[in-house]
């Protein structure tokens, strides 16, 4: 037998481009293994992950808890779609709603899942008890969204790479500033099945409302009798220093939306957790998924839930959370423009004189830090919630150079 001889990471990169769709634009590094906060190339080179899979990895890479509850139920059974019931399933939906505060969970795979069954879900209960004339229901959205990839997410996204070119589009969502409640009052009617937000922007580059808004929008929801969906895909889980982003302002949406780190950056988890009454306007065989709810991904997401009821997680994420914003305040004027965080999140505007997101992100990958930008000369900063104040003020450093370096 032959075997053929390792690859580098350029021989690699190269390999990828006659068979790969270019929907993604990834730094030139090439992962071969990972534990915690770090990840080592093909040819050995050690890299501070503060990226985190984009809040995927929230437990960091290869958790021993996680990691050892997939591999238990590898040994057992790993899919029975939900024609059948599985003896995993109950277990981590009552441990799901009861970390969140809600009665109900739809468990799905991806993210954008979540946000469509929302999407369905929401529709269904206008008609259904609202009482919204049939096809006459609008869903109110939030300008700079990022919601997921499906035609009908990317139909009221504001951003022209995520939108263009996929028309026709899904109609019935009104768009609105972010932030802003008196635009979002005016725009909910009588034919308003919901409001959707992110409770912080995760793609516009981490921004984080003024306080009062997420609070502003319980309440017209309520009183106007709409439904009030929160996206806490990339914010909620620990992420911001407390178990959901809503929790700051300590609201509870009727429809809450979950993914990322629910999978335990093992395998794509999703869910849609809400009040009984609203989830209950689904009934059987109106809605499906056939990985959904999987015995292999509802052990790795009751793994994620027990991890998340310690308060660990949760309390890293505050305390760091002050290192990573002093951290940043001090570069002001030293290559930052500005920058907005909340727990182990911060949205960083560097000066557009020293380079391109990209470009920074480039230039840090050189000193060992992996970090991913947003849009123009911002860059996403979110690393595993497991990390160490030393590798964070190590990242932290190495962006102080890299700025320095101009
Ligand atoms: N919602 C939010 C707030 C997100 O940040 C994302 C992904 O970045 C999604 C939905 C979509 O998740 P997925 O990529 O798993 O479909």
């Amino acid at each position: 037998m032959t075997v053929a001889p390792p690859r580098g990471s350029a021989e690699l990169i190269r390999a990828e481009q006659p068979v790969l769709a270019h929907n993604y634009h990834p730094l030139p590094v090439v992962v071969a293994r990972a534990e915690g906060a770090w990840v080592e190339d093909v040819e050995g080179r050690r890299y501070l992950d503060m990226l985190a899979g984009y809040s995927a990895l929230n437990f960091g890479h290869r958790h021993p808890a996680l990691i050892d509850a997939a591999r238990h139920q590898l040994d057992r059974v790993t899919l029975t779609s939900r024609a059948f019931h599985n003896d995993r399933l109950a277990g981590f939906a009552e441990s799901l709603a009861a970390l969140t505060g809600l009665e109900t969970v739809l468990p799905m795979n991806t993210g954008a899942e979540a946000v469509e069954s929302a999407v369905k879900v929401a529709r269904k209960w206008a008609y259904e008890v609202k009482g919204v004339p049939e096809s006459q229901a609008t869903i109110v959205v939030a300008a700079g969204n990022f919601h997921g990839r499906t035609t009908t997410l990317v139909s009221f996204s504001t951003d022209a790479d995520a939108r263009d070119g996929y028309g026709p589009y899904t109609p019935g969502f009104r768009v609105v500033p972010y932030d802003d409640l008196p635009a979002l009052t005016a725009a909910v009617d009588d034919t308003t099945a919901a409001v959707l937000i992110e409770p912080i922007q995760g793609e516009a580059g981490v921004i984080i409302p003024r306080d009062g808004y997420l609070a502003g929008v319980r309440e017209l929801t309520a009183r106007t009798g709409c439904l009030f969906i929160a996206d806490e895909i990339q914010s909620g889980l620990g992420r911001t220093g407390t178990t959901l982003a809503v929790d700051h302002e300590g609201v509870r949406p009727d429809l809450l939306l979950l993914g990322k780190a629910l999978g335990g950056g093992i395998v794509p988890v999703s869910a849609v957790v809400g009040t009984r009454d609203v989830l209950g306007v689904l009934r059987p065989g109106q809605h499906g998924s056939t990985f959904g709810g999987n015995p292999l991904a509802a052990a790795v997401g009751t793994a994620v839930v027990e991890l998340l009821r310690t308060g660990e997680y949760q309390r890293r994420a505050a305390e760091l959370g002050t290192v990573l914003d002093e951290g940043l305040t001090a570069l002001h004027g030293h290559g930052v423009l500005a920058h907005r965080a909340r727990g182990l999140w911060a949205g960083v505007d560097v000066d557009p004189a020293i380079g391109t997101g990209r470009e920074i992100g480039e230039r840090l990958l050189g000193e060992g830090v992996l970090v991913k930008d947003t849009h123009g000369s911002t860059l996403r900063v979110a690393p595993p919630l497991t990390v160490t104040r030393e590798e964070l003020e190590r990242a932290l450093a190495a962006l102080r150079t890299v700025l320095a370096a101009g």
